[in-house]
């Protein structure tokens, strides 16, 4: 695989950043994780859009036209002849900085673009959660709509899920209310409609958009609203949604069987569904 450095294209193992790359010293950058199907990349305008809405939070010029930076990703999965099942990351941190403080000021120089990516297989038939500890930052520490380097929480709770035996967690917000998994949208199923938390205390997921727009499709209710962590645990289903989640059904809860312990019939149909669309659209990786 060759990444993506500044504009060159760099057999992975040889490319490098400097060590005052803004990224390793301050979590100052942003980034988007994206899925290639069948020969095309899904969701593409939604990704660019959200990375230079996250970098315009963070005061980044990320130095291309979103034009530009798209064409920049298919000459890059282009080159490396990328067809199905990859996932990659576009990584924008600020400039360098001399010396390495804190302060944005001392940032030199034009931000620092690397993508990287490699092959994934589909998501996995089933997930067992915890509910964390560890809450998920405040709207007012990190507005929610950034897709930023900051995964500290995030990383806490993991560690956390998997020191208890489960592969994922659910964070609650600041006010208790159910936010997010760790790298991934929740949503619960209860009396045939679809609940999944307002995006002001987490990631608004572009597979999280999808997966309403299929539910609506498909005949079902899907409202978002505050979802407390009772509701979830008395939901019919639960499942996940992410880029890398697809639609991953939970089915085990803080230790309780979720829908018996199978995916439920919601679940299983949108997960169907959504498996089709990401067959059906895309941007075509142009063949080299
Ligand atoms: N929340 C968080 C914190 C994430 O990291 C992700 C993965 N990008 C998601 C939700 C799901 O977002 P998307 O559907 O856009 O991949």
């Amino acid at each position: 695989m060759l990444a993506y450095v500044n504009g060159d294209l760099v057999p992975e193992e040889e490319a490098t950043v400097s060590v005052f790359n803004a990224g390793l010293n301050f979590a100052d950058g942003v980034f988007e994780g994206i899925r290639v199907y069948g020969g095309k990349v899904f969701k593409l305008d939604e990704h660019i859009d959200r990375l230079y809405a996250s970098a315009a939070t963070f005061e980044i010029d990320v130095g291309l036209a979103k034009n530009e930076f798209k064409a920049e990703i298919l000459r890059w999965l282009s080159a490396n002849d990328v067809d199905s099942d990859f996932h990659f990351r576009p990584i924008v941190t600020r400039a360098d900085r001399f010396p390495p403080r804190m302060d944005p000021r001392f940032s030199n120089g034009p931000a620092v673009i690397v993508i990287i990516g490699g092959p994934v297989s589909p998501a996995g038939k089933g997930m067992k959660v915890v509910t964390s500890p560890i809450r998920r930052p405040a709207p007012s520490a990190l507005p929610a709509h950034v897709k930023s380097l900051s995964y500290g929480p995030a990383l806490l709770a993991r560690l956390d899920a998997v020191r208890r035996g489960a592969d994922e967690s659910i964070l609650l917000d600041e006010l208790g209310l159910v936010a997010e998994a760790s790298v991934a949208n929740v949503f619960a199923v209860a009396a045939g409609a679809l609940l999944t938390p307002k995006p002001r205390a987490c990631l608004d997921g572009i597979t999280r958009r999808a997966v309403i727009g299929l539910a609506r499709d498909a005949g079902y209710t899907a409202v978002e609203v505050g979802l407390t962590p009772e509701a979830l645990a008395e939901a019919d289903e639960v499942f996940l949604t992410g880029t890398s989640a697809e639609v991953t059904p939970v089915l085990e809860l803080d230790g309780r069987r979720v829908s018996g312990g199978e995916p439920g019939p919601v679940t299983r149909e949108l997960s169907v569904a959504y498996r089709r669309l990401t067959e059906a659209l895309g941007d075509p990786i142009p063949r080299a």
